[in-house]
């Protein structure tokens, strides 16, 4: 899916509590895809302006192959489960937010095939990939914005009621 959705379903699924939560869980729903684009992207545009004339030779000189694996990396259960632990351990309590880290891979899953960053969320055990139907065809994308719009409809539902009718 894309990193806008990621980080509106975390906000909306495990932030609703108060704003930090809100925050936390919207940051841990990009996470997976900013960690494996976010720095890369830095790079790309320090690249582009530090370059010769050619805006986006800097670009593409500077396209790595460790794209891949970060995102294998944060695209995988098993790194999720080892975080998810690491945090309880020094929290001593399961950190929600982190779920929306999960629920980010648990989405990539059927929304990536195997043209384009297939998820690889059995590494480092198994490097099987399920061949979904990219986010981008109309058939996930549409649906997408209305599962979200529901989601959100609700959420700001629940915060008008109990802001101005339980009062
Ligand atoms: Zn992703």
């Amino acid at each position: 899916m894309d990193i806008i959705s990621h980080g509106l379903y975390g906000w909306v699924v495990f932030g609703n509590k108060n704003k930090k939560q809100f925050r936390l869980s919207a940051a841990f729903g990009v996470l997976p895809d900013f960690l494996a684009f976010g720095f890369p992207f830095a790079v790309g545009i320090i690249a582009m302006l530090s370059w010769d004339g050619n805006m986006f030779s800097g670009w593409y000189h500077t396209q790595p192959n460790y794209i891949h694996y970060i995102y294998n990396v944060t695209h995988s259960l098993i790194t999720w489960a080892v975080v998810f632990g690491a945090l309880r351990l020094i929290y001593k309590k399961p950190v929600k937010a982190s779920f929306a880290w999960l629920l980010h891979i648990l989405i990539d899953i059927p929304t990536h095939s195997l043209a384009f960053f297939a998820t690889p969320f059995l590494r480092p055990i198994s490097n099987y990939r399920f061949n979904g139907i990219a986010w981008s065809n109309r058939v996930i994308f549409i649906p997408n914005l209305i599962v979200l719009a529901i989601l959100y409809s609700i959420y700001f539902y629940k915060k008008y009621r109990k802001n101005y009718i339980h009062n």
